[in-house]
């Protein structure tokens, strides 16, 4: 069924990507756990909706919903890119604000998404660009790639970019040694500021790649008991394009995972970090609902996230909320969908 109205983009959309099987998640006898993802209507032209069939190969308990694409197991980065992100840039070299979120529970796909790095000899590497088969770049680096590119054929055009998390409610500046904390400050205007942020200046994808590994490697890491290693942290990557006179903004986001306390055992700091994490995704998601249905008031106030990215939410600008799917675990699934589904118009 089509919204009557499906001419108006909706200001924040709404896509699933559902990460291949790990090889780890194939078993010795080389089979793969059964999907828990379907896809009910194959139409994943803009402005359409999708239904998404998810069932539990155990119990066969099923729930579907409803949400604005869909991205299998075969799609790659760029096909999101290409569909959902490409059609900003030219917006953002005009002035305007953009931010693509990932989301979704630990181990769903996130950074992948928006990094595609590899670890080779116990260090993370970017996979370079355009490599064959192993070459998939993610969002971050095709979005920088994209602006370098629309940059270079515009007069008295630059991009700088800033690199931050936030951690327990607290931005930490990935560009500076030590990720020095930064104090977000209430404007005149009633609107957050991130005094002191660096902003370094980019010229070339090398240039891009050298500032960003480093923030990369100062991003906070704890140990749950779910995964090894998890990101704990929402981490933002700006970048500011100035075109003459006009700046323009595109963000993308590695949301912390979400997580289902009930499963993960945190206790102590762990359970303390879990509640601000799973607050602030609910505070975002609301003002994501509230602006796609056009509520008089979006509650930006209620987290320091949404507070930050005010600026980049509403009014002209564009969004997309890639929530990221693990295939094998439906419980995760039903968490994850169902809080990106409610994000969406009704
Ligand atoms: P998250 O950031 O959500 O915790 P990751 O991005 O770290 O999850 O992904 C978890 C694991 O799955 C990693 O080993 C990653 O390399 C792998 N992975 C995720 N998405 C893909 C994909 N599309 N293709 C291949 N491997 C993937
Ligand atoms: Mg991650």
């Amino acid at each position: 069924a089509k919204h009557l109205n499906s001419s108006i983009p909706s200001p924040v959309r709404v896509v699933l990507r559902v990460r291949p099987f790990l090889p780890s998640e194939i078993d010795s006898n080389g089979e793969r756990s059964i999907p828990c993802v379907n896809l009910l209507d194959s139409d994943r032209s803009v402005g359409e909706e999708v239904t998404v069939h998810l069932k539990d190969q155990w119990t066969s308990r099923s729930e579907c919903y409803k949400l604005d694409s869909f991205f299998g197991q075969g799609d790659r980065v760029g096909q999101i890119f290409q569909h959902e992100v490409s059609s900003v840039i030219p917006g953002v070299l005009r002035g305007l604000n953009a931010t693509v979120f990932a989301y979704g529970a630990t181990g769903s796909g996130k950074t992948y998404t928006m990094q595609a790095r590899q670890q080779r000899n116990d260090r993370w590497f970017f996979i370079p660009f355009f490599q064959g088969a192993e070459g998939e770049p993610g969002m971050i680096p095709l979005a920088i790639s994209a602006v370098l590119s629309s940059c270079e054929n515009t007069e008295d055009c630059s991009v700088d970019i800033s690199f931050f998390e936030i951690y327990m409610d607290r931005c930490y500046d990935l560009l500076e040694p030590k990720a020095k904390e930064i104090i977000a400050m209430d404007d005149k205007d009633g609107r957050v500021r991130l005094k002191g942020l660096s902003w370094a200046p980019i010229r070339s994808m090398d240039e891009f790649h050298e500032v960003f590994d480093t923030g990369v490697q100062r991003r906070k890491v704890a140990r749950t008991g779910l995964n090894d290693v998890s990101s704990r942290s929402h981490a933002v990557l700006a970048i500011a394009v100035t075109n003459g006179a006009v700046k323009g903004k595109l963000n993308l986001i590695d949301l912390a995972g979400n997580e289902d306390n009930r499963r993960t055992c945190n206790e102590g700091i762990r359970l303390q970090e879990s509640a601000k994490i799973n607050q602030s995704l609910f505070a975002l998601s609301n003002v994501i609902y509230a602006l796609n249905n056009n509520q008089p008031r979006i509650p930006y106030r209620e987290s320091k996230l949404t507070r930050i990215l005010q600026d980049s939410l509403g009014g002209t600008s564009r969004a997309l909320m890639i929530a990221c799917l693990n295939p094998a675990s439906y419980q995760e699934a039903v968490h994850t969908v169902s809080l990106a589904a409610r994000s969406r118009k009704v």
